[in-house]
């Protein structure tokens, strides 16, 4: 994920932003979707991401999307943009917003 350059920035936007990633950290751990990026579907065999009410996010297989499989969408690599499917282990792109 790009890194803000502090010059330029307002002492309170420095603040606020570090606080927004702070949330967004918290809310992943809670097993929420943070929204800073699409969710996956995995072309190959169906596995979709969606998000819950409430935020919760869950991977669902085509037999039936009203159960949380528990599975996740990997990151290849850290602050990378490409995905691991659970399923079937295809990589794919996904980019950060
Ligand atoms: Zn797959």
């Amino acid at each position: 994920m790009a890194r803000c350059r502090k010059k330029g920035l307002s002492k309170e936007m420095r603040r606020l932003a570090r606080a927004i990633v702070k949330i967004k950290a918290e809310a992943k751990k809670l097993g929420l979707f943070a929204e800073d990026r699409d969710t996956i579907a995995c072309p190959r065999c169906g596995l979709e991401e969606d998000v819950a009410c409430g935020g919760k996010l869950l991977v669902t297989a085509p037999a039936n999307r009203e159960i949380d499989t528990g599975l996740r969408f990997t990151l290849v690599k850290k602050d990378g943009d490409m995905w691991r499917c659970p399923g079937c282990e295809l990589v794919m792109k996904c980019e950060w917003l």
